[in-house]
């Protein structure tokens, strides 16, 4: 999948900072019990025992009794294990993994490698609502029937089964093993004659009967004596009368049942309104990272890849899809009102990939070159928006057979819309999920960026259908590898679709290399690799290091080796480990092999790719290069490792690095425009440039690390930009740009230095170099916010902008923005007219204002019209008109924005209307929406979508500390509702964090300490607080010099004009 919102980053650029591992391998997840309100109540029980208590023996009884007492309690309160035995007299107690107050260990968590399934057969029927009538006990329900086939590598008379929150037999006779029946004839036999058949079929069996034919099979003579369901250990564990044999194979049947989950995950729940207001319902499901348990017993661990035989029994009027394609579809059962659907084996993959949905959704379909059929499927209305989807699937299918030099492995490739999906979307093998607005396209309501989102995300989650899906990572440490590729991937894969328009290669150093750098510049990063033990805490990892950052480092690596060469490898690596699993040292042994001779390394040895990445995937963090002349020929280059706030300390295990916190670094570099073959960096190096020749170092922004120069050198790269910027390519510039203003605001570099390299701009046309410009100046602007001072900033960066701004063709920004080759410009125009209004421009805000009462107020007028319909605002600035009708409108303007927020059916222009009450300045409309997001029970706003709420009320300079005290007064309730969807509960710290005052770190050092129970494992904490502390840093070292040399300059220009 996915990123917070596999493209949640794409949205909320802030959210770069979203990191996340919440609990660290073998500590506790107490706070998962502690905190229900049954267990407080207890709690209270016990202390007011304890109270009397101390009253009767005066004082007799210390507080270290209570204590004591209390965490009895709750360790007994813990122990949710449900033993069944056949026999009942028997204690149970040896048998029942006990939790201690440390939480499972993670060895207790995996499943032993004793087993091997091979192949599933799974029946499942679907109580899911709005389609027939359903008993009542029977609704959001389903009923599974269970075969599974697996092989003996070392003899067991145990079988573990992954599951969590099912209904399994507590008859232990409704358990079978079995085994073919020509080996259970010659068992029957040779071994065992006494053993004999059961009288009755299981209900399985009977299930499986409906016109299908399975291999005969009969008992093992191996039963189930006894059975443990561990939901701490979200295991269930069947002990057998017999051993089972080395190299056998057996079949496991029973039938179980389950609830169908409201928390997006495993088989959940998502529902919509459809065009009369009627509420419409389907079931989906989401696997990664370990919630196939919650719908299956079953192998869940990424390693066990195994064949999945499906048949669904789905209400008449619903239609059933999965990963493989159907057999026989919406056959008639002996009941009316249900139908099934049969589906082909799967090819053998891992159980998180698992996917199924019952819905009244409607498709568009096509075919690629080589026959892969592509579905395109959204709720009915939104059929005519999947076009694009369609095909765009199609062309990056092909491309991506090319590219990997491998046919797409899956005769048919579903991708579905949903309105819940906790995440972006997600790569299951041959049926992806996604968010509507991430795979519908609407060309009269999406932006050029909206657009280009929902590329990348198709693009993205069909890299992974190859890399992840039919090669997979061995364990969820390798997740970076996965995610890291599939990131890499989309950028081609999107260039792919769109025909080169939306120029991704430049794109990946604004959007993915800066989300890395800006996140592993913390010292609350981790390493791309590190020890996850179990598969909850990769939920904590989805963040910008895995994606952005493992992009970056396979990006630079596939630049050290050629793009040829590393796609040679690539395949190699495919077929060599297809429909099975693989680690990253698999991955960089397979392009070592392909690495070409004459391509050495520091040392002069051949390039090894294992050795080059380790340092930068094992260590945290990436350098800065420091240069500086020595004399009149030569410079000198060393690194250190680069940290936005030095002060800033890591936890005590990342203090030490076993590499130093030292790389080898690839030096792409140019001298006067002129780029030389790459050398390496290894400690320090030197290089003959004579001193009058301008010499910039990572061109192409193709490496992971800054680039820091001394004084006057800073000063000649200035020059040549003012002379002629474009002897520096497009993406250098910005890469310069980006250096020189992170490292000032770092302390090692000047800001006046940061800030000369923006005097050339107003001869800049490209996209790049101006995005990050802008992005940069943003910074000084959030520190500045709404203090008096930043008039001096207004004043100074108006200039600038004002030119570019004037050749902005307004007349036709109703229909350029259709236009794909013009995307870069497109983009533009919008950053600079969002820039100018934010400066506070009278003529920008002027001519917004009249857009929001000419194009939206005036013709959405008629009654019950929906925004997405009515509005004739152009597309581009529709986020910024509705925004600032809002802003600088009345109360009725708001409630209008409300109104038609509820009305609209569109994800994209929905998000916008969200945005736009965000804009208010009203405190108590704030916290009205505050109060509407944080309801757990009210779906006016979407989980998926609740977090996003509270990050939009934090850009306005009112709504941040309103957002943030809230957060803190209403954790509790926050923490109880989600602490079983930790993906949100995550967002939701990250967006709702932010100030720069002392007064904030106080605030949330106490709050952390006041709440360590329910806050000390979850890292999202540290990582907001180290930024608070950065943010004040920043503010007592800059904010003053900086305001009174912006104020200079201002001075300085009027007198000019003078
Ligand atoms: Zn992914």
């Amino acid at each position: 999948m996915m990123k917070p919102a596999e493209n949640l980053f794409i949205q909320e650029p802030s959210q770069s900072d979203a990191s996340v591992r919440v609990r660290k391998p073998g500590e506790t997840k107490s706070g998962r019990v502690i905190c229900s309100l049954n267990n407080l109540l207890v709690l209270l029980f016990v202390f007011v025992v304890i109270l009397l208590a101390a009253v009767l023996f005066t004082f007799l009884l210390s507080k270290y009794h209570f204590e004591r007492i209390a965490e009895t309690e709750k360790a007994q309160l813990k122990n949710n294990n449900q033993p069944i035995s056949s026999d009942e007299s028997q204690d149970n107690s040896e048998e029942i993994i006990s939790e201690t107050s440390h939480g499972p260990t993670a060895a207790e968590l995996r499943l032993s490698k004793a087993l091997i399934p091979l192949w599933y057969n799974l029946t499942i029927k679907i109580y899911v609502p709005g389609f027939v009538e359903i008993p009542k006990e029977k609704n959001l329900t389903f009923d599974g029937a269970l075969t599974i086939k697996f092989r003996v590598d070392e003899p067991t008379n145990k079988i573990e089964l992954n599951s969590l929150k099912l209904g399994l037999p507590s008859v232990l006779s409704d358990y079978a093993i079995l085994e073919d029946s020509l080996v259970a004839l010659h068992r029957r036999q040779t071994d065992d004659a006494n053993r004999t058949k059961p009288k009755t079929k299981t209900s399985s069996e009977a299930i499986n009967d409906s016109g299908e034919k399975l291999p005969p099979r009969g008992p093992s003579g191996v039963k189930v004596v006894k059975m443990i369901q561990n939901e701490t250990l979200e295991k269930a564990m069947f002990e057998l009368s017999d051993t089972l044999k080395k190299d056998q194979e057996y079949y496991f049947q029973f039938v179980y049942k389950g609830t169908i989950d409201t928390n997006l995950a495993g088989l959940y729940l998502t529902q919509y309104a459809d065009k009369n207001g009627a509420q419409r319902y389907a079931a989906v499901t989401q696997m990664q990272p370990n919630y196939a348990r919650r719908m299956v017993p079953c192998f869940d661990e990424p390693e066990f890849k195994a064949v999945w035989r499906l048949k669904i029994i789905h209400p008449v009027g619903s239609s059933a899809v999965s990963n493989a394609k159907e057999i026989l579809e919406n056959e008639e059962t002996e009941h009316l009102d249900w139908i099934y659907t049969t589906f082909e084996e799967s090819l053998p993959m891992s159980s998180y990939l698992l996917a199924l949905c019952v819905s009244d959704f409607g498709f568009v379909e096509g075919n690629t070159k080589r026959g892969t059929r592509v579905r395109i499927w959204s709720r009915k209305e939104a059929i005519n928006e999947t076009v694009y989807a369609l095909e765009g699937g199609k062309k990056v299918l092909e491309f991506y057979e090319d590219y990997y030099n491998i046919t797409f492995p899956l005769s048919k490739q579903d991708m579905m819309a949903f309105p819940d999906l906790a995440l972006g979307a997600m790569e299951n093998w041959g049926l992806v999920t996604y968010r509507e607005k991430y795979l519908l396209y609407n060309s009269k309501v999406y932006a050029p960026s909206q657009k280009q989102a929902a590329a990348v995300l198709v693009a993205h989650e069909l890299a992974h259908q190859w890399f992840g899906n039919l090669v997979t990572m061995k364990w969820w440490d390798d997740l970076w590898l996965n995610e890291g590729f599939a990131t890499l991937m989309e950028y081609r894969g999107t260039d792919a679709i769109s025909d080169g328009a939306f120029r991704m290669e430049e794109y990946f150093v604004y959007d993915s290399q800066g989300e890395a750098f800006g996140r592993d510049a913390r010292a609350t990063s981790h390493p791309l690799a590190f020890p996850i033990e179990n598969a909850e805490d990769v939920n904590e990892v989805f963040d910008a290091i895995t994606y952005d950052k493992g992009g970056s480092v396979l990006r630079m690596i596939r630049s050290i080796m050629g793009e040829e060469y590393f796609q040679k490898g690539l395949t190699t690596y495919l077929n060599k480990y297809r429909y099975s699993n693989a680690d990253h040292t698999d991955l960089w042994n397979t392009l070592s092999e392909a690495v070409p001779e004459g391509l050495k390394d520091w040392n002069g040895s051949k390039f090894n790719v294992d050795e080059f990445a380790k340092p930068w995937t094992e260590q945290m963090g990436f350098p800065v290069v420091y240069v500086r002349r020595v004399d009149k020929n030569r410079i000198e280059l060393s690194q250190k490792r680069f940290k936005i706030d030095e002060d800033a300390k890591e936890q005590l295990k990342d203090r030490n690095s076993k590499w130093g916190y030292k790389w080898d670094v690839p030096l792409w570099y140019s001298v006067n425009g002129e780029e030389k073959p790459m050398k390496w960096l290894h400690e320090t190096t030197q290089f003959v440039i004579p001193e009058n020749d301008v010499v910039v170092f990572n061109v192409g922004s193709r490496g992971f690390y800054r680039v820091n120069y001394e004084q006057d050198m800073w000063k000649q790269i200035a020059a040549q930009l003012m002379k002629n910027h474009t002897k520096i390519t497009s993406e250098t510039r910005a890469r310069l740009l980006d250096d020189a203003f992170t490292l000032a605001q770092a302390g090692q570099l000047d800001y006046e230095t940061a800030l000369s390299l923006t005097g050339y701009l107003d001869k800049e046309t490209e996209y790049l170099p101006w995005a990050i410009a802008l992005e940069r100046v943003k910074v000084i602007q959030d520190y500045f916010d709404d203090e008096p001072e930043a008039d001096a900033l207004k004043d100074y960066l108006l200039p600038l902008i004002t030119k570019p701004f004037k050749k902005i063709d307004w007349e036709h920004l109703d229909t350029s923005y259709l236009n794909d080759s013009r995307f870069f410009e497109n983009l533009l125009d919008a950053e600079l007219i969002d820039k100018m209004c934010s400066l506070r421009d009278e003529n920008c805000i002027e001519k917004v204002t009249e857009l929001y009462r000419d194009s939206f107020v005036y013709p959405c007028q008629i009654r019950n019209a929906q925004s997405s319909q009515c509005s004739v605002v152009p597309v581009p600035l529709r986020a910024l008109t509705y925004c600032y009708g809002v802003k600088y409108g009345k109360e009725k303007d708001f409630d209008r924005m409300f109104e038609f927020f509820m009305k609209e059916s569109i994800q994209v222009e929905r998000d916008r209307l969200m945005s736009a009450l965000a804009c208010t300045r009203d405190t108590h409309a704030v916290k009205k929406l505050l109060v509407m997001a944080a309801n757990m029970n009210s779906d006016v706003v979407r989980l998926q979508d609740k977090p996003s709420v509270f990050f939009k009320l934090t850009l306005t300079p009112i709504g941040g500390p309103i957002v943030f005290e809230f957060f803190l007064d209403h954790w509790s309730e926050l923490y109880n509702g989600l602490k079983d969807q930790l993906t949100i509960l995550i967002r939701f710290i990250h967006v709702s964090i932010s100030g720069k005052t002392q007064r904030h770190i106080d605030e949330l050092e106490h709050f952390l300490v006041t709440n360590r129970n329910t806050t000390r494992n979850l890292d999202a904490f540290k990582q907001r607080l180290e930024i608070l502390k950065t943010n004040k840093n920043w503010m007592d070292n800059n904010f003053k010099p900086l305001a009174q040399w912006f104020k200079a300059q201002a001075e300085q220009r009027r007198t000019e004009e003078l």
